[in-house]
Parts: structure tokens; C-alpha cells; sequence
């Protein structure tokens, strides 16, 4: 259930209100004049409670917090150099994969930077299908990423794959990446939730449109707000020429039931470099409000995702085209 309070309310009678519905199990969280009462669908209200409220929704959905019922204004995130979110802007992330050695990450935050990337990813713990695979450079990997990111006046985003490593990798990042694999793994959820470092959701690779929204919800419950959801492909029947299928359409469905910031990710979406920057043009048309992708100036040996890659050029090349059309949705808008 979600009240929304009249502009102008008497605190007290709203004090009494709230007390009487947090008797119930639920937790109630309220937000300026909205209130979300997770799990409670009906309330009678007595005659003075009445006159505070201008509405109350019942049908809510499970991700109470993350509606727009709850919040029908975008969520912006600001961090020292990006805004994401909102009308109009589009936040570029990129750099490699993994974080491979202090000097490749420098020469690939550069290549970020010029691209107009304002984020800087790699990651320092990685999820590898295998565990023969490269795993992940560690706290050394965290503090290359960092140095690369200020040296080019960036913001750092980067994996945190273990609820232990909360602490440590808030040390160094502006965002935490929770990857697709993790994207139920609630003891995590509930970890980032206790911060106030932004997270950002990356889908699962079977998770559907509520599920992804119930996971962030895990993140806000636990009261941070500071969310985006990441389209990057989900599987399905057929990953013989993608290794993923890109779902575009989840970003006008998520816009549409959440506040988040929603950002696309055509790298893993696709697992293919040539076929990355088309995906790349399809992602912003989609509306969604930033990308990320991966770039490697020696993708053959790259540690990871080398075949999904864009060389330095590809990479400046596609940028400027998706930026391109965003001005030109920009001017539909105006
Ligand atoms: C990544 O960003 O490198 C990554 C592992 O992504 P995902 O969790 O989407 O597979
Ligand atoms: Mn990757």
C-alpha cells in the first residue's frame, strides 16, 4: 500500500497513523509525502487521519519502494563527475573487463575519458564461469582502478561479488556492480543496502522484469535509494550467434514501472565486438538513460570478455554516434 499525504500535514495525527500500521509486521517507510507499506493492503483511517491523506493505492506493486506510484519523480544519482538519471542526459561507462595491471587500465581510462565515458569500470573480483578462469587482481586490481579513474577526473564502477568485500571495495569505488549472477543473492542485496554507495543491478541471466525489480528492492529496503537497473541480455533459446539476447524492450517497461535509472549493457548483451556498436545505437534509441562497455586495445589477449571488446578507434567511433543520437532525441523532446 502506498498513502500519499496531503502538501501540508499535521505530524502528530501522521505519527499516530504511522505507528498504528508499523504494529502490523510490515516496515513502514515514508519519503517526504509518500508512505510505502510494504505488505499492507487496506487501512481504515479515522476522521482526523483522513484529512492528511490525499490518496491511498492498494494495488500496489511487490517492489513497493521502486514504483512509481511510490516516486513518480526519476531518480537522479550524482557522483563527483556523472549525473545519471533524468531527462536528456546520457551517462557513458567503459574500460576493460577485468582490471588486468596498473598501466592497461591507466591507457584504457584514457581511451574511456575521450569517448566521453564519465565512469570508469573494471573489475577487480570477477565472476568466472570457471574457476580455472582469471579470478580478479583483488585490493590490488581496486586501487589501479581508482588511481586510472582520478588521474582522468573520473567516477569508478566495479564488482562486489561477496557480501565480506562490502566494506573494503567501498573504499574505492563510487558505484558497486552487482553482477548478473548475483542478482538474487539477497545477503548481498541487504549488504549494499546498508550503504549509501549507488548500486547498480545488473539482470540475471534468467531473471525476469519482477525479478530484477524485487532484487532492487532487497536494496532499498534496507534504505538505499540510490539504484539503476542494468540491461544485459538474458538467456534464452538461442545463443548461437549472441551470447545473450539483448531484451531492449525492458527499458521503456522498466521506465515505466520504476524511478531507477535504467542503463544498457550491449558488451555482454551480445558477447561479440562487431556487433556491439548497432546494439550500442538500439540501446540509447531504447531510451535508456547510459551504457556500459567494454573496451581493450589488445582484445586476443585480453583476461576476459576479449571477444566482445572494442578496440580504441570502434570504440571512439560508437561513442560519438550514440551521443550523436541522443542530441537528436533530445530535439523530439523539445
Ligand atoms: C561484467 O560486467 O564484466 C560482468 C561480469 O557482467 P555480468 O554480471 O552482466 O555478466
Ligand atoms: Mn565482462
Amino acid at each position: 500500500m502506498i498513502i500519499q499525504l496531503n502538501q501540508t500535514v499535521n505530524e502528530e495525527i501522521v505519527a499516530t497513523l504511522l505507528k498504528r500500521l508499523a504494529a502490523t509486521p510490515a516496515t513502514v517507510i515514508r519519503i517526504g509525502t509518500h508512505v510505502a507499506v510494504p505488505e499492507v493492503n487496506q487501512v481504515t483511517l479515522m476522521a482526523d487521519e483522513a484529512a492528511q491523506v490525499a490518496e491511498i493505492i492498494e494495488k500496489t506493486p511487490a517492489a513497493v519502494l521502486g514504483s512509481r506510484l511510490f516516486q513518480p519523480e526519476d531518480t537522479i544519482i550524482k557522483l563527483p563527475h556523472s549525473t545519471i538519471g533524468g531527462k536528456g542526459g546520457f551517462t557513458m561507462m567503459a574500460g576493460p573487463c577485468s582490471v588486468e595491471s596498473e598501466e592497461h587500465v591507466r591507457r584504457m581510462a584514457k581511451v574511456a575519458k575521450e569517448g566521453g565515458a564519465t565512469l570508469l569500470r573494471g573489475g577487480a573480483y570477477k565472476p568466472r564461469t570457471s574457476p580455472y578462469s582469471f579470478q580478479g587482481l583483488g585490493e590490488d586490481g581496486l586501487k589501479y582502478l581508482r588511481a586510472a579513474a582520478d588521474e582522468n577526473g573520473m567516477d569508478v564502477i566495479t564488482e562486489v561479488m561477496d557480501e565480506t568485500h562490502v566494506d573494503l571495495i567501498a573504499k574505492y569505488t563510487d558505484v558497486f556492480q552487482i553482477g548478473a549472477r548475483n542478482m538474487q543473492n539477497f545477503s548481498l542485496l541487504k549488504a549494499v543496502g546498508k550503504t549509501k554507495v549507488p548500486v547498480a543491478l545488473k539482470r540475471g541471466l534468467a531473471g525476469t522484469i519482477d525479478d530484477l525489480l524485487n532484487a532492487s528492492e532487497y536494496i532499498a529496503a534496507g534504505g538505499n535509494h540510490q539504484i539503476m537497473l542494468l540491461e544485459r541480455g538474458i538467456r534464452t533459446f538461442d545463443n548461437k550467434y549472441t551470447r545473450n539476447t539483448f531484451d531492449l524492450a525492458a527499458v521503456p517497461v522498466l521506465q515505466k514501472l520504476t524511478h531507477y535509472p535504467v542503463i544498457v549493457d550491449p558488451s555482454h548483451a551480445v558477447g561479440e565486438w562487431d556487433l556491439v556498436t548497432p546494439m550500442a545505437h538500439a540501446g540509447v534509441a531504447s531510451g535508456a538513460s547510459g551504457m556500459i562497455v567494454e573496451i581493450h586495445d589488445d582484445p586476443e589477449h585480453a583476461f576476459s570478455d576479449g571477444p566482445q571488446a572494442l578496440k580504441p578507434k570502434t570504440y571512439l567511433k560508437m561513442t560519438k554516434e550514440v551521443f550523436e543520437l541522443k542530441e537528436l532525441m533530445n530535439s523530439w523532446e523539445a
